[in-house]
């Protein structure tokens, strides 16, 4: 399917994301990976994760 972004471009994507707001067609095609993509659906609940530690720790400094 050559119109999916690959997984290393998608991890970007969603990296950048915490950074900066994508326009609509980043983020079309970041959903239409993760729908298909079981690998970057667990890293985009890894990086919820981690960044909601990473805000409880920086309350808590
Ligand atoms: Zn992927």
């Amino acid at each position: 399917m050559s119109h999916l972004m690959d997984c290393k471009h998608n991890t970007e994507l969603l990296s950048q994301s915490q950074d900066r707001p994508l326009t609509w067609r980043e983020r079309m095609a970041m959903r239409m990976h993760l729908m298909m993509c079981k690998g970057c659906r667990n890293f985009e609940k890894q990086l919820a994760i981690i960044r909601k530690a990473a805000q409880e720790l920086t309350r808590k400094l």
